[in-house]
């Protein structure tokens, strides 16, 4: 028996390592593993050069790079397999271990489905934020039509810098100029939140409801539109600011809903992202509201089977999407002032700084990544 194990040096990466009591006989060693979740095994060569008598032989994977990222909280299965010159070769036991941020001492609270892993003084916080995801878990599974649900570990952080060095930063710009609150990874089954933050349980619901949107619309999770997985999410959000219909009531006034057609992804520039999130969330709340029970359950199965979004609405709802957002327009009393409103005036910092009691949240989502985000300004004005 070949003595082997891992152990995680998240955020720097996972070292595999393996006894030989020599390397004469052996040509190659691969360590082979995948993280839960995702769909396929990845190996590694081993260095044999590397190999002394009396060490394990080591091989470092790093996830510093986004293309071999890892969230600390995921499961990965592993074995290595090796390669004799005899042609002949031997694979260990598979193995399965959770790694965690090493650079703290993780304690957790479970509950049916959600764990909350955290460290330090806060066990009564991990215990209320382990209540606000299984409520919510329950809630939105029942809402979307999700029958059974996998384990979700959300990693609790005790403040943004603590977490700053784990999170998945989309570009410099972003990380100099947006906190990130929360990070969903819906393959990984992993949930990464600020606990520090004065609206960490709504962002933890919030990422949680992402988990389940993916598990509704199984793998065609790509093909549920950002707005509709946004305004889902903030349903779901069960500490809502008032922000987001500020900058809805801003929009309507000044003309600048987008059609929900293209919210496909959100617009670059703040005021109009926050917009974005605004006129979904109140979107998926009317037709929540205003349509019989299982319509969205409905449309997540339609969106499962592959149809257009087009027709998944229309098998769900009776109606097109298109008529649909007219309704929830006239149910807004837009439609009637419509053609008065002003395009010209302009929302500046000093605006955007007036909502500060709101929610500022602001997330950025690459749909590619399937990695949903939560992010708040650093300065509101800068
Ligand atoms: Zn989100």
């Amino acid at each position: 028996m070949l003595n082997d194990s891992a152990k995680s040096f998240i955020p720097k990466g996972i070292e595999f390592s393996i006894d030989l009591l020599s390397k004469e006989s052996i040509d190659d060693i691969q360590i082979k593993f995948k993280v839960d979740g995702r769909k396929s095994y990845q190996y590694e060569y081993l260095n044999l050069d590397n190999f002394l008598e009396n060490e394990s032989l080591k091989y470092f994977f790093s996830t510093e790079r986004s293309s071999s990222y890892i969230p600390p909280g995921s499961k990965l299965t592993y074995f290595f397999e090796i390669f004799f010159k005899d042609g002949t070769s031997h694979v260990t036991e598979k193995k399965e271990h959770i790694f965690l941020d090493s650079r703290f001492e993780w304690e957790k609270v479970e509950g049916e489905i959600v764990t909350i892993y955290y460290h330090g003084p806060v066990s009564r916080r991990a215990k209320k934020m382990l209540e606000a995801c299984e409520d919510s878990v329950y809630k939105i599974s029942d809402l979307l039509g999700v029958e059974k649900n996998e384990n979700i570990s959300v990693m609790m952080y005790n403040n943004y810098s603590e977490m700053f060095d784990v999170v998945v930063k989309k570009s410099e710009t972003q990380a100099n100029s947006l906190i990130t609150e929360g990070q969903a990874f819906a393959t990984e089954n992993v949930v990464l939140v600020d606990g520090g933050s004065g609206s960490a349980l709504g962002v933890a619901t919030h990422e949680i409801t992402h988990i389940i949107v993916a598990r509704a619309t199984k793998s065609s999770y790509l093909g549920v539109p950002l707005w509709l997985n946004e305004g889902l999410a903030e349903f779901g959000n069960i500490e809502q600011g008032q922000g987001y219909d500020r900058y809805l009531e801003w929009a309507i006034d000044t003309g600048r809903l987008f059609p929900f057609s293209s919210l496909n992804r959100f617009p670059g520039n703040p005021n109009l992202t926050l917009v974005a999130y605004g006129q979904s969330k109140s979107f998926v709340e009317f037709l929540i509201n205003n349509f019989p029970e299982g319509s969205m359950i409905k449309l997540m199965k339609e969106i499962s089977n592959k149809k257009s979004i087009e027709d998944s609405f229309i098998s769900s709802f009776g109606v097109s999407l298109d008529d649909l957002e007219i309704q929830w327009k006239k149910d807004l009393g837009i439609i009637d002032r419509k053609n008065e409103t002003s395009t010209s005036s302009e929302l500046n910092n000093g605006a955007l700084g007036s909502c500060n009691g709101g929610s500022m949240g602001f997330e950025l989502s690459s749909i590619i990544l399937l990695l949903l985000a939560y992010f708040v300004k650093k300065k509101v004005n800068n």
